[in-house]
């Protein structure tokens, strides 16, 4: 078996952290699907307009070089309880492959060929996009289905600004993204700073009793991530 990327994904995540532990949390959150030369075809993507979703196919490429284990702690069980990776959705499994549900906000004709710009991602950055697929409802969708020990939506957070905010489109990407909570399960520390990498700022924040306190934005001078959002 063989597989080569059919695009890579720029997303608003600098780096891990941070990113929503799934699609759809933070609707907000964009990506730009930029296809390698083989597959810059136009008529690849004939139909697609149609479709308000779809699957992305991605390797979960930071994750690859991990061994993986028979048995994960997902962040939903508070980091101290095992399930197994196949019960689980983590990024460290034998085949680091993932699998997400994305909206599409709109399709550009560039020079380069297609680029499908999506919202709410839970991709990093430069993440390589293995397959596209439309996401059909009547097949896709079980809104009735069980699923064990995830239950429901997580909670989110009230989050305040310490700071000075900045342009009301890139507060609100990073006041949605922190509502998540990103801490580490094991890990709920108030005295702790944290730091995420979103667009082109390091935001540096604080959770105190079910709030999150934003307490720095570093704006970063780097070209990579100061591409703007759709
Ligand atoms: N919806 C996908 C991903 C779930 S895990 C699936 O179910 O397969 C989501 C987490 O993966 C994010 O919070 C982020 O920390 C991590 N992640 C995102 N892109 C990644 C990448 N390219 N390599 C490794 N980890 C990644």
């Amino acid at each position: 078996m063989q597989v080569e990327p059919i695009a890579h994904i720029r997303t608003c995540y600098g780096e891990k952290f941070g990113i929503p532990r799934q699609p759809g949390l933070v609707e907000e959150a964009w990506g730009r699907i930029e296809f390698t030369p083989d597959y810059a075809v136009q008529d690849a993507l004939r139909g697609l307009e149609g479709f308000s979703h779809l699957w992305l196919i991605f390797w979960f490429h930071q994750a690859a070089e991990t061994t993986w284990k028979p048995t994960v702690r997902p962040p939903r069980l508070g980091g101290n309880q095992r399930v197994g990776v196949f019960s689980s959705r983590s990024p460290f499994r034998p085949n680091p492959l993932g699998l997400s549900v994305v909206a599409i906000d709109r399709i550009e004709e560039v020079d380069s060929g297609s680029v499908i710009h999506v919202k709410g991602v839970d991709l990093v950055d430069g993440t390589p996009v293995l397959d596209i697929k439309p996401y059909i409802p009547y097949s896709d969708a079980y809104p009735e289905a069980e699923s064990g020990y995830v239950t429901g939506i997580p909670p989110k957070l009230t989050v305040k600004w310490m700071v000075e905010r900045p342009e009301a489109r890139l507060a609100r990407l990073i006041e949605m993204t922190l509502a998540n909570d990103p801490r580490p399960a094991y890990q709920k520390d108030s005295a702790r700073t944290y730091g995420c990498m979103i667009e082109n700022v390091n935001v540096s924040w604080r959770a105190n009793e079910g709030e999150i306190q934003i307490t720095g934005l570093e704006v970063l001078d780097i070209d990579r991530h100061t591409i703007k959002g759709n």
